[in-house]
This record gives C-alpha cells, sequence and structure tokens, in this order.
C-alpha cells in the first residue's frame, strides 16, 4: 500500500470543472457562463491591442534578457502598480509609507497578504469574509491557519447588497478582525456598496479598530474607469486606515496566464516600512523565491508611456462597455419575454459576474436542456455572453424560471 493510501480524492474546482464539461460538449449552441474571463462578440479571447504593442516593444529589445527579478519583483512595476491603486498623488507613496510586493497575480497576492498576516498580525482574530465571496479566499486563510467568519452580504430578496446584516456582523466582531472586502466588482455577486455605505463600513472598523484588507481583481474593468474602481481603497486611506491591498491585473490586461499582480501594504508611518519589506522578502523568497518578468514588463510599459496609457483605458472601455451591453441587452430581453421575476438587478450588478438568482435545479435544467454552463450558485460571467447568444440563453432562462 501507498503511504498515502489514507488520501480522500477532493472535488474538482467548480469553475475549471465547468469549462472541461463545456469543451466536450459537441451541442453547437453551447455558452460557457463560468469562467471569468473576457471574450469577444465571437466569444473568443481577447488580447488588448495595448499588449501586442507594449510585446512588440519588450522582443525588440536588443538587451532583453531573462535574468531573475529581484526577490519582490521589478520595483517600476511596483512603484507603477501602487500608484494606480492609491492615485498618483496619494500622501502616503510621497510619505514613503507603502510597500510594494509583485506577486503571482491577484491569488498570488491574497496568498501573501494572508501569509503575512498569519506571521505578524495578531494571531487572536479571525478574517472576516463575505457571504458569499470568491472561493478561493477561503481556501487561501484556511491554508495559512487563519479562522474564517462569514458577513452577510447578499440579500436574496432584493438581489442587492444586505447592508445591514453586513454593518452587524461587523459590529459584533471580535475587535481588531482582519476584514476582507472586494474594492469593486464583487465576485460572485456583481453587488457594490455605494460610497455612503463604504462610509459606513469604514466607520465601524474604525470603531472596532478592525483591519481592512482589500482584494481588487478589476479595477478599471468594472466601470471602465480606473479611478471610480479605486474609490473605496483611496478613501479608506484617506481615513487613516493602514491597509493590505491585493491587486490582480489578469482581467484589466486580459494577462490571466502571465500571472501578473502586487500586493501593496499602505502603513500609517514610513519607519517600519523597511521592516515590512524585508519580511514580504522572506516569505516571498520561501514560495516562489522571485516573480515572473513577463506579464510586469507589459504593465510597466503601459503604465509609463501616456501615449500607450490612454490607449489602454480605451481598450478597457471597449471591455467594459461591451459587458455592459450584454447587461443591457439580457435585461431587455427578459423584459420583451415577459419571464416571471425581476430582473433589475441584471444591469444595477457591475463587472464580469452577475448573481442572477437561480436556484441549482435550474441552473442544473440549463446545462442539461440547453448546453449553458454555469456555476451551481447562479452565478453568471457576462463575458460569455455575446450578441450571437444573449437571445438564447435569455429564452433560455425565460423557460426554467417558468
Ligand atoms: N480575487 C477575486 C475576487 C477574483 O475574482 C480574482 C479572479 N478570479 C482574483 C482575486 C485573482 O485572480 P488571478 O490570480 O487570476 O489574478
Amino acid at each position: 500500500a501507498s503511504l498515502f493510501q489514507q488520501i480522500e480524492e477532493a472535488q474538482p474546482d467548480a469553475i475549471f470543472h465547468l469549462s472541461a464539461l463545456w469543451r466536450n460538449d459537441p451541442d453547437s449552441r453551447k455558452v460557457n457562463l463560468g469562467i471569468g474571463a473576457y471574450r469577444d462578440d465571437d466569444g473568443k479571447p481577447w488580447v488588448l491591442p495595448v499588449v501586442r504593442k507594449a510585446e512588440t516593444i519588450i522582443y525588440n529589445d536588443p538587451n532583453l534578457n531573462h535574468e531573475y527579478l529581484s526577490i519582490t519583483g521589478m520595483p517600476e512595476f511596483r512603484e507603477a502598480a501602487a500608484r494606480l491603486i492609491l492615485g498618483a498623488d496619494n500622501p502616503a507613496i510621497g510619505e514613503k509609507r507603502i510597500v510594494a510586493v509583485q506577486t503571482i497575480s491577484g491569488t498570488g497576492a491574497v496568498h501573501t497578504a494572508a501569509a503575512f498576516l498569519s506571521r505578524f498580525y495578531r494571531k487572536d482574530v479571525p478574517v472576516l469574509i463575505s457571504n458569499p465571496t470568491w472561493i478561493n479566499h477561503k481556501l487561501i486563510f484556511k491554508g495559512v491557519g487563519i479562522d474564517i467568519v462569514e458577513y452577510p452580504y447578499w440579500n436574496p430578496h432584493t438581489k442587492g447588497l444586505e447592508i445591514d446584516g453586513m454593518l452587524k456582523a461587523l459590529e459584533d466582531a471580535k475587535p481588531g478582525s482582519i476584514v476582507l472586502l472586494h474594492a469593486c466588482a464583487h465576485n460572485p455577486t456583481g453587488v457594490d456598496p455605494t460610497q455612503e455605505q463604504w462610509k459606513q463600513i469604514a466607520d465601524v472598523c474604525e470603531a472596532k479598530t478592525h483591519f481592512p484588507f482589500f482584494d481588487c481583481a478589476y479595477q478599471g474593468f468594472a466601470s471602465g474607469d480606473l479611478d471610480r474602481d479605486a474609490w473605496a481603497v483611496r478613501y479608506f486611506v484617506e481615513r487613516g486606515f493602514e491597509t493590505l491591498v491585493a491587486q490582480s491585473f489578469s482581467k484589466n490586461f486580459g494577462l490571466y496566464c502571465q500571472r501578473t499582480g502586487c500586493l501593496t501594504v499602505v502603513l500609517n508611518n514610513a519607519s517600519v516600512a523597511k521592516k515590512v519589506e524585508s519580511q514580504m522578502a522572506i516569505i516571498q523568497r520561501s514560495e516562489i523565491s522571485n516573480p515572473p518578468a513577463h506579464g510586469a514588463r507589459i504593465v510597466n510599459i503601459v503604465l509609463h508611456d501616456p501615449e500607450l496609457y490612454n490607449e489602454w483605458v480605451q481598450n478597457l472601455k471597449t471591455m467594459s462597455s461591451r459587458i455592459q451591453e450584454m447587461r443591457q441587452r439580457l435585461y431587455n430581453k427578459l423584459i420583451e419575454l415577459k419571464t416571471p421575476g425581476t430582473w433589475n438587478h441584471i444591469v444595477d450588478q457591475i463587472g464580469m459576474f452577475s448573481f442572477t438568482g437561480l436556484k441549482g435545479k435550474q441552473v442544473q435544467v440549463l446545462k442539461e436542456k440547453y448546453h449553458v454552463y454555469l456555476t451551481d450558485n447562479g452565478r453568471i460571467s457576462m463575458a460569455g455572453l455575446s450578441s450571437k447568444n444573449v437571445d438564447y440563453f435569455a429564452k433560455a432562462v425565460d423557460d426554467v424560471v417558468r
């Protein structure tokens, strides 16, 4: 018998499993609304034109080599990433109260943050995460041994934010708890607090001395406006919170497989920055040694060149407006079909995902009868819809809810 005979087989990852089912489905009408990756109106992956330009610059550089980056990553990239999320003129940057570490995309940033907190933050408090949240949040915090407590987030009746329940849970939590917040375009619900609600959340966090940790996977991709999508993070920093911010460039640069991300720590005084950075370097060294270069080079070139930057902003608008258009068309079609129920949430929600309110059984029928693949919680990736399949999907939804 093997030394590992006792191992139980784990469930496959729900999202990647869905993609496999979709790939193997021979039906020509099949639709993949599982994975959160942008598709153009032909259902194809889209390499941002600005990314192609940056790649040309990279490959034409006669000095290009493949030496290791430093342990905490490419300095110019990290600096640009921090400026992007915090705002270029954020005093925290000028006062050198920040530390930015290049990570293995957003997942790596969340993990590095969790590893850092498990070593250097108090051990007697949990992390508070929204119910529901991105599945990896639980896996990552469990992995570093931090207790997880959920706060209410989604209200199934209003199909919107359960703000009272959320505030009460934050209020009732142990003082000093870590509060994990989605900076924008909450995954999986697509529901974000309003600015007024963010203020209430900040008030409770301040009163209870909670530690806010922002996961920002969709800056610019959500609304098409980089500043608007960074508003909550900047607001907390302006109010004087110390915080961690995990950034992903998977969606807003379409660099999914290049694993390009950054973790920024905002501190309330510069004297700890060097110490924090040195400990981040130890964590990074033991886990990945040093981060990969290609995606960081692309982002670095674009963020430092005003012309390319403007082109990137246009590319972001292309993606976010196509998604907003799909929301509108889906909504219009459901209204036209007089599909039972209310559907405003489809257009009110923001970002890659929509939490439709469809139930597990309905999702099952969508899969079996219509070859439409989505997660059991009723979440759809708007990017999987196009002018070619949105009516088909609306009719299928109409059928399963009747
Ligand atoms: N956080 C959230 C909430 C996400 O939705 C995602 C992307 N699915 C990520 C982090 C990070 O993804 P990646 O590691 O691909 O950047």
